[in-house]
């Protein structure tokens, strides 16, 4: 018997999407030569192999290079230039013979034969500043780039090398074999760039009054290069945007500067007692057992104090670190320091920060309370914080390193400073600490992969924010309920993804190949995941899952391929399509309402159902017709106010099929009957979210998972049985798939002005 019923269904339903048939078949007599979104990503993704498994996980041949790195390091304030000596202990833990080893050289970026300016298109303005003028026009003479004075083996023998640009292939004196390690010693100096006024990640800002400096300091030594399974060498040239990729291993770095400079840095003050005084030392105590304010190790007046004068001496601070892949520190007479603690779950970390006083009153109240929020939003969305603080640094830019942080964020001469100065460094701070987890700890490869590190610490920053909020309510200003956050929210991704095709690129491109950098490498993935998390999976099952995902690499060395093949691993989700839409296209949403048709029921046979009586072999009384809203007999129909399950043929047909606990769950008594239409103008396949309103005034929502689309990319029908009327119907309520166009989410249509002008707007196109 329960056949039967499933025939019977079958046949309501063929009566009424009889015309939709027929466009269907043109449809697909047109042929489709697109592939189908749903496909999964055999083609695209790398074969998983002993090295990352299918899973998305290390596999049991993974293995990774160690770059373990001694330094003496001396700034020349008064020439600002940096001195280095350093010797470079490499552990060849690949299965692979290695004749030679490339060494990254950043800092030839900016020297004069740098290729960097010549790859930038460029024309002429109407136009423009003197300084501009002279930086386009008069090539100015700057001695930038690394001077390497020596390449030696530990013997002091030299070493053969080449540099080309930013690379340096040092020839090694035997093959290195699984398990080999090689040290060797490189010397070399440079001259220290003014990052204000000649840009970088690193360089030194200049203070007229009192002729002082502030050093953030990074990229300043020469670095291993990552060799792995993946790219083999990755010796791709520093052109100045994407970033970089190290290997993991440990820092013993001496680092000389005058001595009435305060500076930290990547890794453990080893020499404390040394380069503290005594009071120092007593308000570092207070600070390691200090939750909730920071305490001042050095205060503004002490700054102030120092900076007036300028100290002949000199005195070395000496920093540990183990496990970093990299190092940076900040230097200055102008610094003042301030620190509290935080616990985590399993640990203690410091939050710390380095600022002169051009960053008060804004830097004093917010910069370390700011880091010990990040610690805490990304332990939980992640790991426990594995270091032992994080300094945020005062500065012109923002930029990561590990356990120290480059932000900007400046009040005016007064101390005043408005909202988007004051949002703009928290959100920094936020987004730079954030960085210690990618790609700092989680050690993605930045100089291929943009947004595996931009795109989710973006993310995970948009959390943060949404935390920070939260436990420190009085940083918002007047008005403001929750952080007012730049990325994440999929509406804010909108123009750029509806914007002009020829400028946008998938987010699986070469930073330095992408349009609209900041957008596609941070705005576009880190909306993803957020639409992935709060639209499509849910937060328990993306929590989990980016958890798993963190936890599975870190301190290794993940792949785009680890992380989707993760997240699908750890959720039972399917993915593909959401990464082939969202990652490897341009496409964008557009889902709308194409048209809605009304149906009243009735048993009264009509000539669409007595045709079909005929084909099916059935009494033409027997059967369920619905009529369309304008033909005949839909008035009477209506009128009748019958609902389905009171016509006598289903009435009866119920009480035949269905056991009287069955009949009781049968709560509806549907009488208003709905076809319709969903269309989708735009490319991504995204979940179909509808709300519907009824004559009463309520609302349901219904999510269709984006398989909805898996037969027919361009319009999909559904049937909706309800026992109210609808009068409304709104697609992506919420906005929260991003959808660029939504004068077609609405049933009614809103006409309203915005239409007119775009009609008017075309028209003049
Ligand atoms: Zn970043």
């Amino acid at each position: 018997m329960k056949i039967f019923k499933f025939f019977l269904c079958a046949l309501l339903f063929a009566s009424y999407s009889a015309y939709a048939q027929d466009d269907v078949k043109t449809e697909r007599q047109q042929g489709h030569t697109n592939e189908n979104k749903f496909k999964q990503l055999y083609d695209e993704f790398s074969t998983p192999n002993v090295y990352r498994t299918g899973s998305g996980a290390p596999g049991p041949g993974y293995y990774q290079q160690q770059a373990d790195y001694k330094m003496d390091i001396e700034i020349d304030d008064e020439n600002a230039k940096l001195y280095g000596d350093e010797i470079i202990t490499y552990t060849n833990n690949s299965p692979d013979e290695l004749k030679y080893l490339w060494v990254q050289l950043d800092q030839n970026m900016r020297a004069e034969d740098s290729k960097t300016p010549l790859i930038s298109g460029s024309g002429i303005q109407p136009a423009t500043t003197s300084s501009r003028a002279v930086s386009s026009y008069l090539k100015a003479p700057l001695d930038r780039g690394f001077n390497i004075e020596h390449v030696k083996d530990v013997n002091g023998k030299d070493l053969p090398h080449m540099i080309n640009r930013t690379m340096m292939r040092v020839e090694l004196p035997k093959v290195m074999k699984t398990g080999d390690k090689f040290s060797f010693n490189i010397k070399w100096n440079y001259n220290i760039n003014n990052h204000v006024t000649e840009g970088g990640r690193s360089g030194y800002e200049y203070f007229e009054e009192n002729d002082n400096r502030i050093y953030v300091i990074a990229q300043f030594y020469p670095r291993m290069a990552v060799y792995n399974d993946v790219e083999g060498w990755q010796n791709s040239q520093f052109w100045g945007r994407d970033e970089f990729a190290l290997p993991f291993g440990d820092f013993d770095v001496n680092i000389t500067v005058p001595a009435d400079h305060i500076l930290d840095g990547t890794g453990h003050l080893v020499n404390r007692e040394e380069v503290f005084t005594k009071e120092m030392m007593k308000r570092y105590k207070k600070a390691k057992k200090s939750y909730d304010e920071p305490v001042m190790i050095v205060t503004q007046e002490e700054a102030e104090k120092t900076e007036k004068s300028k100290s002949k001496d000199k005195k070395t601070w000496k920093l540990s670190a183990q496990m970093v892949r990299d190092f940076g520190f900040a230097t200055s007479r102008k610094f003042l320091w301030d620190m509290m603690a935080v616990k985590l779950e399993t640990k203690e970390v410091m939050a710390v920060s380095l600022y002169s006083k051009e960053g008060n009153p804004l830097w004093g109240k917010w910069s370390t309370k700011t880091v010990a929020s990040t610690f805490k939003s990304f332990s939980r969305m992640t790991f426990d914080y594995p270091y032992h603080k994080s300094i945020s640094v005062h500065a012109p830019m923002g930029m990561e390193y590990p356990m120290i942080s480059f932000n900007f964020g400046r009040p005016d001469e007064e101390g005043n400073y408005s909202d988007r100065t004051k949002y703009g460094m928290i959100s920094v701070i936020i987004h730079e600490v954030g960085h210690n987890w990618f790609p700092m700890i989680v050690n993605s490869d930045e100089r291929q992969w943009t947004w595996m590190d931009e795109g989710l610490n973006t993310f995970t920053q948009y959390v943060a924010e949404q935390d920070f909020a939260e436990w420190y309510p009085e940083a918002l200003s007047p008005g403001d309920k929750t952080y007012p956050s730049r990325r994440g929210p999929a509406k804010n991704i909108v123009r750029y993804m509806g914007g002009n095709q020829d400028y946008i690129a998938p987010i699986m491109t070469k930073g330095l190949n992408t349009y609209q950098f900041g957008n596609n490498a941070y705005g576009k993935p880190a909306t993803a995941l957020n639409i992935l998390r709060e639209t499509v999976m849910g937060r328990e099952l993306f929590d989990y899952a980016f958890k798993e995902y963190a936890n599975r690499w870190k301190f290794k060395h993940p792949t785009p391929e680890d992380f989707f093949r993760t997240m699908e691993d750890a959720s039972a989700f399917d993915l593909d399509w959401f990464w082939r839409g969202w990652f490897y296209t341009t496409d964008y949403t557009d889902i709308g309402i194409k048209e809605v048709k009304k149906f009243a029921v009735t048993t009264t046979p009509n000539d669409n159902g007595k045709r079909l009586a005929e084909r099916y072999n059935r009494d033409p009384n027997s059967l369920v017709y619905f009529i369309e809203e304008g033909a005949e007999g839909f008035d009477d129909a209506m009128k009748a106010n019958t609902s389905i399950n009171d016509l006598p043929t289903v009435k009866e047909y119920i009480m035949d099929n269905f056991t009287p606990e069955e009949q009781k769950t049968m709560k509806t008594a549907p009488k208003y009957f709905y076809q319709i239409t969903f269309d989708k103008p735009g490319g991504l396949v995204m979940p179909l979210i509808v709300e519907f309103t009824y004559a009463d005034g309520t609302t349901t929502r219904e999510t269709y998972p984006a398989q909805i689309w898996r037969l027919n990319d361009k319009e999909v029908q559904k049937a909706i049985a309800s026992d109210k009327e609808i009068v409304a119907i709104q697609v992506d309520p919420d906005l929260e798939t991003a959808d660029v166009d939504t004068t077609n989410n609405s049933w009614p249509r809103e006409v309203g002005e915005s239409d007119f002008d775009k009609f008017k707007n075309q028209v003049r196109d």
